[in-house]
């Protein structure tokens, strides 16, 4: 009966040793690293935000809800404000800014149409949450935050979590991140009048940016660049705080796209 026991007990540890070298092996190609065991506190609460807040609204891609059901939100936010992590409603993160409603997330991440050999930018880590799902959808994660203690805390989290796939810098947004450009898809986070020029100009062809536009309410807009020039619709009504530096110096309605 002993023998048997330590045997299952042995065995338990045999697989969760490979389990961790499997890990180890996706952590160095560049894939993000170790989900949330199996004690997490907050894993229902999780779930239940898939269900309810992201299937509930008609989002189904699976790759998707599984990267929503495997970051840990509350990871992101303030330790003081963890308990508020999962609701249906953006959470301060500290230096006057929000981490978006978990939705709004979703929505734009499922609105890049990733398939997983993307090359990325977002504008506005804040808190690395979003940061940290489209780590998981795609290849590669480059995001600058123009707040350096948001863009300190941002990077510190994503390196605990093993995110080896993100790189994240400090500055203003409005210029993009020219010497990694060409992007497959541009995440903004911050609503600028209208969609910074640089931007558009680092998007691939058949790539795809989705951004917030206007103020002080905002349309969620989608442009796809095409060989024959730029696609845009607009898909929702949304708030995000304004992109401030050089957006704010932009007259509005003069810039030469649109
Ligand atoms: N998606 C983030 C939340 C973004 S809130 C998350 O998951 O937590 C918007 C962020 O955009 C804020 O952190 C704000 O400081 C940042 N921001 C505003 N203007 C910016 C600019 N010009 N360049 C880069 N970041 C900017």
């Amino acid at each position: 009966m002993f023998a048997y026991h330590r045997g299952i007990v042995q065995e338990f540890w045999l697989s969760s040793a490979a389990f961790a070298g499997v890990m180890c092996a996706l952590a160095a190609v560049g894939v993000a690293a170790q989900p949330p065991g199996p004690n997490d506190p907050f894993a229902a609460q999780r779930t239940a935000m898939v269900e309810e807040q992201i299937r509930g609204r008609g989002i189904e891609e699976p790759r998707l809800l599984n990267a929503l059901r495997t970051v840990p939100r509350h990871e992101f936010v303030p330790d003081s404000l963890r308990d508020a992590a999962y609701g249906d409603e953006p959470v301060q993160i500290g230096s006057g800014q929000t981490v978006s409603q978990p939705y709004l997330v979703a929505l734009m991440a499922d609105l890049l149409e990733l398939d997983g050999d993307e090359k990325l930018l977002e504008i506005g880590t804040g808190s690395g949450y979003t940061t940290a799902v489209l780590a998981r959808l795609a290849r590669r994660v480059y995001s600058i935050e123009i707040i350096d203690d948001l863009a300190e805390r941002a990077q510190g989290v994503l390196d605990d979590q093993g995110y080896a796939n993100v790189e994240v810098r400090v500055g203003d947004g409005y210029r993009g991140w020219p010497e990694e450009a060409p992007f497959d898809g541009i995440l903004v986070a911050a609503a600028p009048a209208e969609v910074p020029p640089p931007l558009i100009e680092q998007l691939k062809v058949n790539g795809i940016l989705v951004a917030p536009v206007g103020g002080p309410l905002q349309d969620l807009v989608v442009i796809r660049k095409t060989p024959e020039g730029l696609e845009r619709r607009q898909v929702d009504v949304v708030r995000f705080v304004p992109m401030v530096g050089q957006a704010q110096e932009d007259p509005e309605g003069e810039n030469p796209n649109f």
